[in-house]
């Protein structure tokens, strides 16, 4: 006989592995059980990363006695009736497998108060169901697992150290804190309370758990709202001013269930388009509330995939919102919003008068100046304005040459002119008969990158950095670290799953855990390591859009732009826009 019948506890077990993979799954899915039964105050605790324990607290509703027996059965569920409720789902949970597949793999136990009536319990131990007995919570559920994996050693051996699994659990609280900011979280390992959060707002809830791990200035973040038929759309995102080498902190919720959608993510990018440098990201938490009938979760166990009926809509949605709200909120850039849109691409020069932050001109009209194209500027203040413009930075150009030599000299054997610098990004030069505007963030990129490939100064380490791989990083790690020794960077492997770098070139430091984040997620070539991690490193250590730059540094770093043959940054963007005199004299009418 070749077909047998599983054993059922096989199955069970089998069945489990889709759900629960570690001890962060286990948080996951008794967080959604305690968020579905409409608690206030959520507590998850791990002892030695979860394998030795978890407790989840609530003070929901609580478990009738009867039905404790019955939540470890397989498709126990008090969420869903019928199979048409499934297109109407409100709840976090509903497929009515999570205590059951845990039950499979550990010993849990479930103890709970019915609307605050008597407490019972019920233990079930890798799938033997012990008897329901009195005791539990005076308020609430707590639900204990222990010795996840125990009888299950191949599954034992996949779960990383403690401390990372401790870090991937409390991930998963602030994940789904982050949907649900009017309820009060908190995560305790080993003893020690890791995170507390109050009740709040939800940019409040944002800010709180981003400052768990970083400086987040309030006014860098943004709140957008959109709304449109079925949905609505609800961001708290960076400004312009703030961003990062990669997509890591865009998150998007769908009916506060955070999911792993790519195009969703790539919306939220399209939306920033140029107002960040290649190779930068934004913060964007998203949430998108759309009418259940349109969202289908119930394509993988875990539910961080879902079927959107109306994601084209959706789509377009925010990429407009986050286009129109980002650009509107940066005073600087309205202007050039409302103006430039079909106008030639001079038309961001003629706005650079006098600007707020320069002088202002008693009675100088706020609001719109004509773009002059062909025919000659309506407003007729426009040309004195100009002139203003270019004698005052004649002026300043003239009096700094008197008073900095040093950098005056330089900038004549260079041949150029350094105007100063325009929007916080542009560096604005003169050099014989064109006018340069060179995106400094990009220029400093690059320049980076070149330095970067000539892997000067490789040091040794005092103390090597050490840190944890994925199985599939610390195989690929094994066969091809000289691709990174090739770039100066020298790793050793100290255990299973660790690695150390003992060598690195000096133009690494300070952005050590970037470069160490890239490479716990690379697998690529050897150029792909290269390109990638340069790209990495210019954006860290690069000046930023925004940042204001002395003259030493921009002269510095014009000198090198104008030696360069091809100005174009890592990412193959050009960042220099020359402007003929011809052309603006043609501008202005003048031959
Ligand atoms: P699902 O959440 O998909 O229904 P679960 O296996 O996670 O399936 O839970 C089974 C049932 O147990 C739930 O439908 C719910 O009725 C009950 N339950 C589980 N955890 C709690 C809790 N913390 N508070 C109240 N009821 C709970
Ligand atoms: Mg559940």
């Amino acid at each position: 006989m070749k077909i047998q019948l599983l054993d059922p506890l096989v199955a069970q077990r089998i069945a489990a592995g889709e759900v629960i993979e570690r001890p962060a799954s286990v948080i996951r899915e008794l967080l959604d059980n305690a968020l579905d039964a409409g608690a206030k105050t959520i507590v998850a605790s791990v002892t030695d990363g979860g394998l030795e324990e978890i407790k989840l607290i609530d003070d929901g509703e609580g478990i009738e006695p009867e039905d404790l027996p019955l939540l470890c059965e397989s498709h126990a569920t008090s969420k869903v009736r019928e199979l048409d409720d499934l297109y109407h789902i409100k709840s976090m949970g509903f497929r009515g497998e999570a205590l059951y597949s845990i039950a499979a793999v550990s010993k849990i136990t479930i103890a709970s108060s019915f609307q605050g009536q008597d407490p019972y319990q019920i233990t079930v131990d890798n799938g033997r169901k012990e008897a329901v007995l009195p005791g539990g919570p005076r308020i609430g559920t707590m639900v204990t697992v222990q010795g996840l994996f125990k009888e299950l050693p191949a599954r034992r051996q996949f779960l990383k150290r403690p401390s990372t699994e401790a870090t991937m659990a409390r991930s998963v609280l602030l994940e789904k804190a982050l949907a649900y900011p009017e309820r009060a979280f908190r995560f305790i390992s080993d003893q020690t309370v890791r995170v507390d959060l109050v009740p709040t707002t939800r940019k409040q809830r944002v800010l709180d758990v981003l400052s768990l791990n970083q400086n987040i200035i309030p006014s860098e973040m943004l709140e957008l709202y959109d709304t449109a038929g079925r949905f609505d759309l609800y961001a708290v995102c960076s400004s312009p001013a703030l961003s990062r080498s990669d997509r890591s902190h865009i998150k998007i919720y769908v009916n506060n269930r955070p999911i792993d959608e790519y195009s969703l993510v790539q919306a939220v990018t399209y939306g920033y388009g140029e107002l960040l440098a290649g190779g930068s990201f934004p913060y964007c938490y998203l949430f998108i509330n759309v009418d259940p009938t349109l969202v289908d979760f119930n394509i993988h166990p875990t539910k961080r995939e879902v079927k959107l009926r109306n994601k084209a809509e959706i789509h377009h949605q925010v990429v407009s919102m986050i286009a129109g709200q980002i650009k509107r909120s940066i005073p600087r850039l309205v202007k050039q919003e409302m103006e430039s849109e079909d106008a030639p691409l001079l038309a961001p020069l003629y706005e650079s008068r006098p600007a707020a932050h320069q002088s202002h001109h008693a009675g100088e009209r706020p609001g719109r100046y004509e773009t002059p194209s062909q025919k000659a500027p309506l407003d007729s203040e426009w040309f004195q304005k100009a002139k203003e413009l270019l004698e005052g930075n004649r002026m300043q150009a003239s009096r700094s040459t008197e008073t900095d030599d040093v950098w005056a000299q330089q900038e004549d054997e260079q041949e150029f002119v350094y105007l100063g610098q325009a929007f916080n990004l542009f560096l604005v030069a003169q050099k014989q008969d064109d006018l340069f505007l060179v995106d400094q963030h990009a220029a400093h990129e690059r320049l980076i990158f070149d330095e970067v490939r000539q892997k000067k100064h490789v040091q040794q380490l005092m103390i090597p950095l050490s840190f944890e791989v994925e199985r599939d990083v610390d195989a690929y790690l094994l066969e091809s670290q000289d691709v990174y020794l090739n770039l100066g960077i020298k790793l050793e492997r100290t255990d299973d799953l660790l690695w150390q770098i003992t060598s690195l070139p000096a133009l690494y430091r300070n952005i050590e855990s970037h470069v160490i984040s890239f490479i716990q997620k690379t697998t690529g070539d050897a150029q792909e390591v290269e390109k990638g991690l340069y790209a990495v490193v210019a954006c860290h250590a690069a000046i930023k859009a925004g940042d204001s730059v002395d003259r030493m540094m921009a002269v510095s770093l014009l000198t090198k732009v104008f030696a360069l043959d091809e100005p174009t940054c890592p990412h193959g963007r050009t960042f220099v826009v020359r402007l003929g005199k011809n052309e603006l004299m043609k501008a202005v009418q003048r031959t």
